[in-house]
């Protein structure tokens, strides 16, 4: 793979050899990454695994390893050494993520023996893209500031004359730069900054997927990466392009993020096809209401648990998602935003043991999901029939247990490394699946002789 600069996009990733699916075509180590809120108190904070004996930093109080290994390495890479003082001061007054990430990402950046010039230039020479609300950004630099003050870092003094705007450019490069990083059921687990990673462009039909490695995945994987997955055959010269969202939503719901999250117009060639001209002012009020249910809530779920645990909400929620299956229309513009809901309420089913009726639901998004081959590939629909084969087989339907277990396990061969977790349960379920499967044939052909 190689960096190329196109007038639309700017600089992207591009092939430079055909790749097959499945073929991994990039694999780094986080440049720094952090937790983030909801998973600081329950994962380590060097390699994000998670675990109830989990050890915390006498001095800070706040990081936690999973062991001395990972403790000893967070201090001896300096990431938590330089940090561990500004996160003991500033612990009370809650310091957001991405000031902890833009600050180790600095500090690396700037360390005399290993200054990476060509990081710190990349904001400089990109221009300053304005965000919609200056405001935040102002209070951001200001956290920055003082965090990176109250830090062990040995060159502060050399951060403190960098000026408010390249900080503000630097901090907002890495919000659209960085990754969050997921483990295989997509469960947020932090975020990290990845050198060559962060140069791939998005697309809503991408031909890549990223996927990410560390102690959440295996005991033996002590720091955090991310792996850029091939889901498409791909050309020599194609460009190497990411989904920044999750692929399974409207056209509205992916342009609006983008525009708010990442500040520009996605112009792939799915948004030309799936573009509305109609006038959308009356349905955004009610497709906001609508996503308070549905998938994007299903982001700040994981963000903030508690939200939607609660029984009753998720039986409100469940309602909700019904009337919305009854109220739009049957056209193309609603497709996408019709499996949205049926994949939130096989969730929401699953949640309140209506296990017949999620099998219904999540049908309907396989049959959706037939029609759309350039995302048979993807690990989100890996998931979601691995969900669907594990009901079946609970239900003891188990000719449709089998073959759905066994379409996920296709998928996952392609892009999972079998000490995968989630590869692992695919394979157990099959397993069982199979053995029942088998001493039912025996048992019909038995009785068929008698
Ligand atoms: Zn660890
Ligand atoms: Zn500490
Ligand atoms: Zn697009």
């Amino acid at each position: 793979m190689e960096l190329q600069t196109t007038l639309e996009k700017g600089t992207g990733v591009f092939a430079t050899r055909n790749y097959q699916v499945g073929n991994i075509i990039l694999s780094e180590e986080a440049y720094a990454f952090v937790t983030l809120q909801n998973s600081s108190l329950s994962v380590c904070h060097a390699c994000f695994r998670s675990g109830h004996s989990l050890k915390t930093c006498s001095r800070c109080k706040f990081a936690k390893y999973c062991g001395k290994y990972c403790q000893r390495k967070a201090w001896n890479d300096c990431s938590h050494r330089w940090e561990c003082k500004a996160v003991a001061s500033l612990r009370e007054k809650k310091i957001p993520s991405i000031v902890r990430l833009t600050a180790l990402v600095l500090f690396r950046a700037c360390s005399p023996n290993n200054r990476n010039e060509e990081l710190l230039n990349r904001c400089r020479k990109a221009p300053y893209v304005c965000s919609t609300v200056p405001e935040r950004l102002d209070y951001l630099v200001e956290k920055l500031r003082c965090f990176m003050k109250l830090s062990d870092y040995p060159e502060k003094n050399s951060l403190e004359s960098l000026e408010d705007t390249f900080l503000a450019s630097f901090i907002q490069m890495l919000e659209m730069n960085a990754h969050t990083v997921y483990d295989s059921e997509f469960n947020t687990v932090g975020v990290g900054f990845f050198y060559k990673a962060s140069f791939m462009n998005h697309d809503c039909r991408p031909n890549c997927v990223a996927l990410f490695s560390g102690g959440f995945q295996s005991v033996s994987i002590t720091s955090v990466s991310i792996q850029i997955r091939c889901v498409r055959p791909i050309d020599a010269g194609e460009e190497i392009v990411i989904s920044y969202l999750d692929v399974c939503l409207s056209w509205l719901d992916r342009s609006e993020w983008l525009l708010e999250h990442y500040m520009f117009t996605c112009c792939c060639s799915r948004c030309k096809e799936e573009q509305c001209s109609e006038n959308w002012t009356d349905l955004k009020q009610d497709w906001k209401v609508i996503n308070q249910f549905t998938a994007i809530s299903v982001q700040e779920e994981r963000v903030n648990k508690n939200m939607l645990t609660s029984y009753e909400k998720m039986k409100k929620a469940w309602r909700k998602c019904q009337q919305c299956m009854k109220t739009y229309p049957n056209c193309a513009i609603f497709d996408w935003k019709r499996t949205e809901i049926v994949s939130r309420l096989g969730y929401l089913c699953i949640v309140l043991e209506k296990y017949s009726e999620a099998t219904e639901y999540l049908e309907l998004y396989m049959d959706w999901m037939k029609k759309k081959p350039e995302f048979a590939n993807f690990p989100t629909v890996a998931l979601e029939m691995l969900k669907l084969g594990k009901l079946y087989a609970y239900l003891g339907k188990l000719k449709q247990a089998k073959y759905y277990l066994e379409k996920a396990k296709q998928i996952y061969e392609k892009l999972l490394v079998r000490e995968d977790p989630i590869y692992r349960t695919c394979e157990e379920e099959l397993g069982k699946v199979m053995a029942e499967y088998e001493w039912v044939m025996q048992q019909k052909d038995q009785l068929g002789v008698i």
